[in-house]
C-alpha cells in the first residue's frame, strides 16, 4: 500500500466537538481521522470532561484541547480563535453534540416544555449552523473542506421516548442540506451520519435504550449492532478524497435498520 492510501487525510487539520469519553462517537471519529493522517483538535465542556479528554488526546497526539460550550457564543468564538491562532486554517469539522432534558426523553412528546424544546434545538441542531459559520472562513483555502454531524433514524420515524430529540435530528438533517447548498460553492461539503444505537453517555439518557439495542440486534438485516468505530470510519471516509463529491446527505451506519418496515 502506498503512503497516500494509508494516510488519505495527511496534511488535514480537523476539529472534533463532542468527546465526553472513550465511548463517544466523536472519539471514534477523532481516532480514525488521526489514524488516516489528520492533525486533530478536541473540544470539551467543563473541567470534569477535560480530565477525561486530556488522556484521550494524548493517545492521538492531539495538541489542541479546547473548552467549548456551544450554548455560549463567546465560547465558540474563543475556540475558533484558537484554531485561527494555532493553525490558521481548518479542513474538517466533526459535530457530535446533542442534548435534551431527561424528562423530554420519556413519556409523551406532546408534553415537551417550550424551554426543553428550545434547549434541545439549540444544542443539538442550531449549534451545527453556528460552528459551520465559524469554520467557513478558516476553510477558505481548502479545496475539499468537510463538515460531518451525527443523526439518528428518529429524525424520520417515530421512535418511542426519542421524542424531542427526533424533532431536533430532523432539523439537524435539514440544516445539513441548507448548509451544503450555502457552502458548496466554496467546496465545503456537509453530511450527516445516521448511526444505529451505541451505548454512550448521551444514549444512556434515553429511556428504554437497552431495549433499543436489543431490538436493533434482532431486527436489522445484519443481525448485529454497530459500534462507534463504524461511525468513525464513515466520518473519515466522508472527510477524505473518497467523499470529494458527496454533500448534503445523511448516510446510514445502522446494520440496515432503516430499510425495515417492521
Ligand atoms: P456522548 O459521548 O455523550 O457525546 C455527546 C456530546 O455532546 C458530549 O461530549 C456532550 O458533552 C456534548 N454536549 C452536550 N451539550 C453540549 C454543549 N452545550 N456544548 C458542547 N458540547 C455539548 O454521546 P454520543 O452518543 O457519542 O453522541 C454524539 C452524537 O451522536 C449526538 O449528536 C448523538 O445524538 C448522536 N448519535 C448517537 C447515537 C447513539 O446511539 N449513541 C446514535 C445516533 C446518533 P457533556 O457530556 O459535557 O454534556
Amino acid at each position: 500500500m502506498t503512503k497516500s492510501s494509508n494516510q488519505p487525510l495527511a496534511g488535514k487539520k480537523a476539529i472534533v466537538f463532542g468527546v465526553a469519553n472513550e465511548r463517544s462517537l466523536a472519539w471514534a471519529s477523532a481516532q480514525q481521522l488521526a489514524d488516516q493522517g489528520a492533525e486533530v483538535a478536541l473540544t470539551y465542556q467543563g473541567e470534569a470532561l477535560e480530565r477525561r479528554v486530556r488522556p484521550l488526546a494524548e493517545k492521538i497526539n492531539a495538541k489542541l484541547i479546547i473548552p467549548c460550550d456551544v450554548t455560549q457564543e463567546s465560547s465558540i468564538q474563543a475556540a475558533f480563535q484558537q484554531i485561527q491562532d494555532q493553525w490558521g486554517e481548518l479542513s474538517v469539522l466533526v459535530h457530535s453534540i446533542a442534548f435534551a432534558q431527561k424528562e423530554d426523553l420519556e413519556g409523551r412528546f406532546i408534553d415537551t416544555s417550550k424551554s426543553g424544546f428550545l434547549k434541545a434545538m439549540e444544542i443539538s441542531a442550531y449549534s451545527l449552523v453556528e460552528l459551520a459559520r465559524q469554520a467557513e472562513p478558516l476553510m477558505k483555502d481548502q479545496t475539499d473542506g468537510s463538515i460531518v454531524t451525527m443523526s439518528y433514524y428518529g429524525a424520520e420515524k417515530v421512535i418511542p421516548n426519542y421524542n424531542v430529540m427526533g424533532v431536533a435530528k430532523a432539523t439537524l438533517e435539514a440544516c445539513v442540506r441548507y448548509l451544503a447548498f450555502d457552502l458548496g460553492p466554496r467546496k465545503i461539503r456537509v453530511n450527516a451520519i445516521s448511526a444505529g444505537p451505541v451505548k454512550t453517555l448521551a444514549a444512556a439518557g434515553i429511556r428504554g435504550f437497552k431495549g433499543m439495542l436489543a431490538e436493533a440486534q434482532e431486527k436489522t438485516p445484519l443481525k448485529e449492532n454497530i459500534d462507534a468505530s463504524d461511525v468513525g470510519a464513515l466520518c473519515a471516509f466522508l472527510s477524505g478524497p473518497g467523499g470529494r463529491h458527496i454533500t448534503g446527505s445523511t448516510y446510514y451506519v445502522d446494520s440496515g435498520a432503516h430499510i425495515m418496515g417492521v
